[in-house]
């Protein structure tokens, strides 16, 4: 077994036998007459580190709060470890939440804060020293035990927090933007002690964030969500290669989109009309499609070449002029616009030294890209 790695095999939602810990049942929650979720299903398994995207005010919060017993649905019901938690007040679930703002204590000791639940709970005192040192372990904090929070840095204060959220075993850990205060390489390095840690209790993790890359990063499954609605839950990859329409593709990362009229030139290939004069796209999609309908051709810019001569040899070939360079150093994205006036993203790696780049400001180029290298979609 040691050759296998757990995060490729580890697919619960995969198989139809697996009893999800989390279970949201056509769940609305309105408040007043304003609908917050929307008749909302949804599972959840054990050991997954699931991900709430979406743009502010879609319900991700919302949708934690009921998780955590602050907020109860106004219809449908949520089940957690087979058992309906409506009437389960918060401090009586075996759930926790840790707050972007870690609501540490500031006059306790690191020790004293992981320890403050354990104390106000039935364990004896014996098991909460123990238990206290196992936290500190695993988040790395054994020797900052004695100091207050203001005598530690900010990425140690959120291992705090998180050790004190984890102590009490909870089997579900709820994390609203647990990682916002930090900032961006200690967020990266957090982020892979987060997984970490997550993998070596087991717990359940559901996490709300407004970083897409923070999401793909952490999770074993991302739900993206819009007015209360799941638009899709799926693996990061699948979010990422497969989006199920225009508003979750351009939701994750960056992308083109070319509308226009499909039609079915194979079992798997449609042309796709997409402006007057210029000869078809193609691309491979088995979607079921009506005569001339309309669809959206997404092709992410990492998978159009960009060169002075057409190609020949890819599906797609269409002919432009740079406007724009963004250098990031490790990559540089062109601005092309088409002769139609479409504006297209095409990402290159930067191989070569700067003062050797072949493209510039200005340039006439191809843009090219196969037929497989974009996903039809129809909404
Ligand atoms: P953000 O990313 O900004 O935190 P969110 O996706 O977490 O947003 P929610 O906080 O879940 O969004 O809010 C969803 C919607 O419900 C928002 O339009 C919000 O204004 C509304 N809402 C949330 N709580 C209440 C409340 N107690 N009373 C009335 N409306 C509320």
């Amino acid at each position: 077994m040691a050759e296998t790695n757990p995060q490729k095999v580890f697919a619960p939602w995969e198989d139809p036998t697996a009893v999800p810990l989390i279970r949201f049942e056509a769940v609305t929650k309105k408040f007043g007459t304003f609908t917050a979720i929307d008749n909302l299903n949804l599972k959840i398994y054990r050991g997954e580190f699931f991900a709430l995207l979406g743009p502010s005010g879609c319900g991700k919060t919302t949708l934690m709060r009921m998780l955590a017993g602050f907020e109860t649905p106004s219809e449908g019901a949520i089940w957690l470890d087979g058992q309906n938690v409506a009437p389960i007040p918060p401090n009586k679930r075996p759930v926790n939440m840790m707050f972007q703002s870690y609501a540490l204590f500031p006059h306790l000791s690191v020790w004293e804060n992981i320890a403050f639940g354990l104390k106000r709970s039935d364990m004896p005192k014996d098991q909460i020293g123990e238990r206290v040192q196992e936290m500190l372990r695993l988040t790395r904090l054994e020797q900052f035990a004695k100091r207050k929070p203001h005598q530690i840095s900010g990425g140690q204060r959120q291992r705090v927090a998180l050790a004190r959220s984890l102590a009490k075993a909870p089997k579900l850990l709820l994390l609203d933007e647990p990682l916002g205060a930090l900032d961006k390489k200690l967020r990266q390095e957090t982020q892979f002690e987060l997984m970490d840690i997550q993998e070596k209790t087991g717990t359940t993790f559901v996490i709300v964030t407004h970083d897409q890359e923070e999401a793909m990063t952490v999770a074993t499954r991302v739900a993206v969500m819009d007015h209360g609605k799941l638009i899709q839950v799926a693996t990061p990859a699948g979010i990422y290669e497969t989006p199920n329409s225009v508003y979750v593709a351009d939701f994750i990362g960056e992308v083109n989109i070319f509308e226009g009229a499909a039609r079915r030139i194979s079992d798997d290939m449609v042309e796709i009309d997409y402006a007057e004069g210029k000869a078809p796209l193609r691309a491979v999609t088995s979607e079921a499609l009506a005569p001339a309908q309309k669809v959206f051709f997404a092709v992410r810019p990492e998978k159009i070449l960009v060169s002075h001569q057409p190609p020949h040899e890819r599906a797609n070939e269409v002919k432009g002029k740079i406007v724009d360079i963004a250098y990031l150093g490790n990559i540089s994205t062109y601005r092309v616009r088409l002769e139609t006036g479409q504006m297209v993203s095409a990402q290159m790696t930067n191989a070569k030294r700067l003062a050797r780049r072949d493209f510039t400001w200005e340039d006439e180029v191809w843009l090219s890209w196969t037929e497989t290298a974009g996903v039809v979609l129809t909404r």
